[in-house]
């Protein structure tokens, strides 16, 4: 019997992990929802063409607060066909994409703190249902995002070990 897993990260790429180990306490999750889709490639559900999906879809009523992930600054917040409303995050881990937004709740240039709530889910732009589509980015290159998510558990459990004392980061 033979089991295969696609890995999206060549070793090279782990060191963007590695070297920001300070950071890996500050990370939240971007929202709280069902993964309808995950990165890699698929069937897209209104092109029916296989493609690259360039994040991770999660799904929860219309109007669930979205989450910054990390601190960062509002790069920029727009409307186009494809991501509907959507804003970007400039951060530590790149860029990070909030898209089929109902409505974006920061401006341009502020800067927003892990765990703000910086807009709200919805099904903007190209969108079969209600649903976050959810990207980072590092230079031209998109990461898979479940690494970074996987991170958030991490920093949550080191927010328990801190707060009972166990460790002193800052
Ligand atoms: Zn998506």
């Amino acid at each position: 019997m033979e089991t295969s897993f696609e890995i999206n990260l060549d070793p090279v790429d782990m060191s963007y992990f590695v070297m920001r180990p300070l950071e890996i306490a500050e990370i939240k999750l971007p929202t709280v929802g069902i993964v309808s889709s995950r990165y890699g490639m698929r069937m897209h559900p209104i092109t029916h063409r296989k493609e690259m999906h360039r994040g991770i879809d999660l799904v929860n009523e219309r109007f669930s607060p979205l989450f910054a992930v990390c601190n960062g600054i509002v790069e920029k917040v727009g409307e186009d066909r494809y991501m509907g409303k959507y804003v970007i995050l400039s951060t530590v881990w790149g860029e990070v994409y909030y898209a089929h937004c109902s409505k974006v709740l920061v401006k341009e240039g502020t800067f927003v703190s892990a765990g703000d709530i910086i807009a709200l889910m919805g099904n903007t732009g190209r969108s079969t249902g209600v649903h976050l589509h959810f990207g980072v980015k590092e230079g031209e290159n998109w990461l898979e995002p479940e690494l970074l998510l996987s991170l958030s558990y991490i920093s949550y459990a080191w927010r328990i070990l801190e707060v009972k004392g166990l460790i002193w980061l800052r």
